[in-house]
Order: structure tokens, then C-alpha cells, then sequence
């Protein structure tokens, strides 16, 4: 089966399919010729997913999915969540984020977050969505160098090493995106 994935992101491209079964295809947004950026406009997680899936499938007619994550603390009331990327600007910078990110948690003792993916599947006419949940903590200090975005600041519940300190094998079993596509590919190979 051929899908396409709404993303040229090449991390998570290679972090998705390695997850799924060979019988799965993917093509990137690069492969369908679809070389503008989808903006990302929609003020959650949950709309921007759809937002992305529903742009490829009506403007090129291909069966789609599209993710999109938020890292969403609790003392900053669920910030930077939908605004992740841009947290500290357009530029995109994750230590920008990362440091924006510590500095406005200086003052907060409850460190807890989570990152929260939706994927939104686009098959055969009719939309699934799937979600994938990561709690944790965000520690003081950057930590590792595997990864991206914020991993080197966040310790999963039950682990004392941040993300970024895991191998993409690892962090698959435990992260939001693992979690979202493992329900993904579940749902993909009952039909
Ligand atoms: P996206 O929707 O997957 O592009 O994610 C939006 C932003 O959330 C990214 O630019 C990163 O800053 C952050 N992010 C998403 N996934 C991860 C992850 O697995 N680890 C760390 N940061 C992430």
C-alpha cells in the first residue's frame, strides 16, 4: 500500500518508517511533488494533523496521513504545546526553544510536561485519528545528543535519561510519535 506522510522532516521520516511493516510505503511530500509549505495554521494539535492530511489528499488525491506534536507544560499552562516549533521564533531553533523553554520554568517547581502527537489518517475517503501520549519531566540542564527538538531537556516518567540520550529504537517504544504510529499501524493492518 502506498501512503504519503505529510512531512520532509528526514528525522521523523526515518524514525516512521522504521516502525512500519515493509508492506507499507511511504512517500514523503518531496516524492509527490509537493514542494510548498503547508502552513500550519490551526490553533491545536489535533487541527494542524488534519489540516496538513486533508491539503495533500484534496490538492493531490492521494490517501494521506499527517502528524503534528506539541510539547505541553504544566505550570506554563500547556505552552509552548501547538507552538512548539516556533516557541522562541520563526527562525526554529531548538536551543532557542529549549532555553526560552528553562527560563520560563526557573521560577516553577512542578516540572511536568508531555508531548502530545495526533496523527490524522486520510484512507479511502474517511478520516482516523490517532493520538500518542509522553509524560515526563523537564530537567534543569541540556542532556544528550541523539534526537531533536526538545529531547535533550525532557526525562520521561520511569527513565533518568532524556530523550536525547536514547537510541531511535528506544525512543520509539516510549515516545508520543512510537506510541501515535504503533495505534496507526495497528488500525492500518486490520483492513
Ligand atoms: P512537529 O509537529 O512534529 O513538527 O513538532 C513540532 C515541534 O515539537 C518540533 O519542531 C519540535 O520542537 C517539537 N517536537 C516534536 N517531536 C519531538 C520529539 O520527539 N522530541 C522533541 N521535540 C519534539
Amino acid at each position: 500500500m502506498k501512503l504519503v506522510f505529510a512531512s520532509n522532516n528526514k528525522n521523523k521520516i526515518i524514525e516512521i518508517q522504521q516502525m512500519l511493516p515493509e508492506s507499507i510505503t511511504i512517500l514523503s511530500l518531496e516524492d509527490i511533488g509537493c514542494k510548498e509549505e503547508i502552513e500550519e495554521t490551526a490553533d491545536t494539535i489535533e487541527g494542524n494533523a488534519i489540516l496538513k492530511a486533508n491539503y495533500v489528499t484534496e490538492k493531490y488525491g492521494y490517501d494521506c496521513f499527517a502528524d503534528d506534536t506539541g510539547l505541553e507544560v504544566d505550570a506554563l499552562d500547556g505552552e509552548p504545546g501547538v507552538y512548539s516549533a516556533r516557541y522562541a521564533g520563526e527562525q526554529k531553533d531548538s536551543n532557542d526553544n529549549m532555553d526560552k523553554l528553562l527560563f520560563n520554568l526557573e521560577k516553577h517547581s512542578n516540572r511536568k510536561a508531555q508531548f502530545k502527537t495526533v496523527i490524522a489518517l486520510n484512507l479511502n475517503k474517511e478520516q482516523h485519528l490517532f493520538t500518542g501520549i509522553a509524560k515526563g519531566n523537564i530537567i534543569k540542564e541540556k542532556i544528550g545528543t541523539q534526537g531533536f527538538g526538545y529531547d535533550p531537556i525532557f526525562v520521561a516518567e520511569n527513565d533518568t535519561r532524556t530523550f536525547a540520550q536514547l537510541s531511535i529504537d528506544e525512543k520509539a517504544i516510549i515516545s508520543h510519535r512510537g506510541i501515535a504510529v504503533k495505534k496507526l499501524i495497528t488500525f492500518l493492518s486490520k483492513i
